[in-house]
This record gives structure tokens, C-alpha cells and sequence, in this order.
């Protein structure tokens, strides 16, 4: 799957799972900037599964230094589609985000996320990247929106961090699971990786399914980046908007009286 279809799936995947309603499921029940700041960061976890590859969005986010990880999860994941796209590989980076969601700094205005902030940060960067969200504009665009709404979690719901985790399973799932669908497929059992004997490589549907590799796939959506692909994320990637709006209108509604006090104070520090 393309990358900022990923993105999509990842942001539509955290929408159903934060928001109540009809239309979603309602797993992890968010108020409104937690449902949209988590859209915008699990947009971003479901692309860390290919940072085991040079040239990746994600590899290429904050050089040199993401391109040198690159370099090194290829090497300790087996290479692309390998380690990153196993159920093993996503334990491995959820492990991770706990561990920077505990990293917290006490300082005058209270004890702040710090881990969290930064991880948020980068995967709102890299997000924003994937789905092109400043086109025409360099670099610094995508920067600036992750620090802002990073900002916005820490100022407004500083509590509210716990949910890095989930959305880290979450980005990482839909990315497994958005690559399954492709004929590509993923070798979920890695590092066990049992390839079909040969006999078998020459059944028909089967060996769409068992690939000669010992990767495993279920190709709805054929090759990555089809039309069939495209076609599926039209749906997937309205209904992460939809639920992102709404919730965007709803936080601004919440927080108006707060960043107007915010504001007013701010002013005379200004002058
Ligand atoms: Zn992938």
C-alpha cells in the first residue's frame, strides 16, 4: 500500500476506535482533542513499519538521523517487509512508545510529557508529510503543524498522553493489515518465515495466498498503489475527515474560553 494511504487508514482507524457514536466504535472513548490530535499522530504510527527502508517518508523525516535508523532496522529486520510488517515487529514498537510516553521532565509549569510530546511531534510531521498536506511549501510547514498540535495536547489535555500506545498498535495494525491486502503480503510470523514446498508453489489461488517467500497475503486490493486501492481509500479516507472536522469544531468549541483567557494573559507579557 502507498504511503499516505496508510496515513489515511491510520487516521480512519483512530477515528472509529476514539469516537462514540453510530459510525464508529468507540473502543477508547476520547474527548475531542484527543480524537483529532490522535487521528493526526496514528496517521503517523501507521508509517513507521516502513522506516526499514531508505527511502521511505518516515527515513528521510529528520536527517541524518532517520535516515541512519533506516539503515539500521533494515539490517536487524531482515530488510523491507520483513522484521517491521510481523506481529513481533509491532510488539517492538509499541514497547517503544510506552517507554517515551514515561519520559517526563518536572518544570515550573508542571511536569510535562515530555517523551510523549516528541513522538507525537514526529509522527504528526511525518503524517503530515505522507498525505501532503503543504504541498507547496518546504520542510518547515509540516514542522510547524506537529509542534502546534503537539502544543495543543500538551497545553490542553497534558493527561491525556496515555493513548500513544494504543494509537502505535493501532498505526501499526492497519499498516500490517494494509499491506496483507496487497499482493505483496507480510511474513506476520517473522522471524519463523515457513516457506510452501514446491508442490505447492504451483497451486493456483494458493500460492497468491502462500507465497514462495513464506510471506502470507489476502490480494482484495491486487498490487500496491491499483486502482482498487485508490478506490477503497476514497470511503476510508472521508470517513477519517469527517470525524477529524467534526472533532476539530467541537475542540474549538470546548476550548474558545480558555485560549481567549490564554491569549488576554499572554498580551501583556508581549508589550
Ligand atoms: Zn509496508
Amino acid at each position: 500500500m502507498m504511503g499516505g494511504h496508510h496515513a489515511a487508514s491510520g487516521a480512519a482507524a483512530w477515528v472509529a476506535i476514539a469516537t462514540t457514536g453510530p459510525y464508529a466504535l468507540g473502543w477508547y472513548p476520547l474527548d475531542a482533542t484527543g480524537v483529532l490530535i490522535g487521528a493526526m499522530t496514528t496517521a503517523g504510527t501507521a508509517l513507521v513499519c516502513d522506516w526499514d527502508h531508505r527511502s521511505s517518508t518516515i527515513a528521510h523525516a529528520l536527517p541524518p538521523l532517520s535516515n541512519a535508523i533506516a539503515v539500521g532496522i533494515e539490517k536487524v529486520s531482515g530488510g523491507h517487509r520483513q522484521g517491521t510488517h510481523s506481529l513481533l515487529g509491532a510488539s517492538v514498537f509499541v514497547v517503544l512508545a510506552a517507554f517515551c510516553s514515561q519520559f517526563q521532565v518536572d518544570s515550573p509549569w508542571g511536569r510535562l510529557s515530555v517523551g510523549a510530546g516528541l513522538l507525537c511531534m514526529f509522527m504528526i510531521n511525518i503524517a503530515a508529510k505522507a498525505l501532503k498536506l503543504f504541498p507547496n511549501s518546504g520542510w518547515i510547514a509540516n514542522w510547524v503543524f506537529a509542534l502546534l498540535m503537539a502544543g495543543l495536547v500538551t497545553w490542553f489535555a497534558p493527561h491525556q498522553w496515555s493513548w500513544l500506545p494504543l494509537s502505535m498498535l493501532a498505526g501499526v495494525m492497519v499498516h500490517i493489515v494494509g499491506d496483507l491486502v496487497t499482493t505483496g503480503g507480510v511474513p506476520l510470523l517473522w522471524p519463523v518465515v515457513i516457506k510452501p514446498p514446491k508442490l505447492l508453489r504451483k497451486v493456483p489461488v494458493l500460492n497468491d495466498v502462500w507465497k514462495a517467500n513464506g510471506a502470507l497475503s489476502i490480494p482484495l486490493l491486487g498490487k500496491a498503489g491499483s486502482r482498487r486501492e485508490w478506490l477503497v481509500l476514497i470511503p476510508v479516507s472521508g470517513y477519517a475527515m469527517v470525524g477529524m472536522c467534526t472533532a476539530a469544531w467541537s475542540a474549538a468549541q470546548t476550548h474558545a474560553p480558555e485560549a481567549a483567557l490564554l491569549v488576554q494573559s499572554l498580551i501583556p507579557a508581549l508589550r
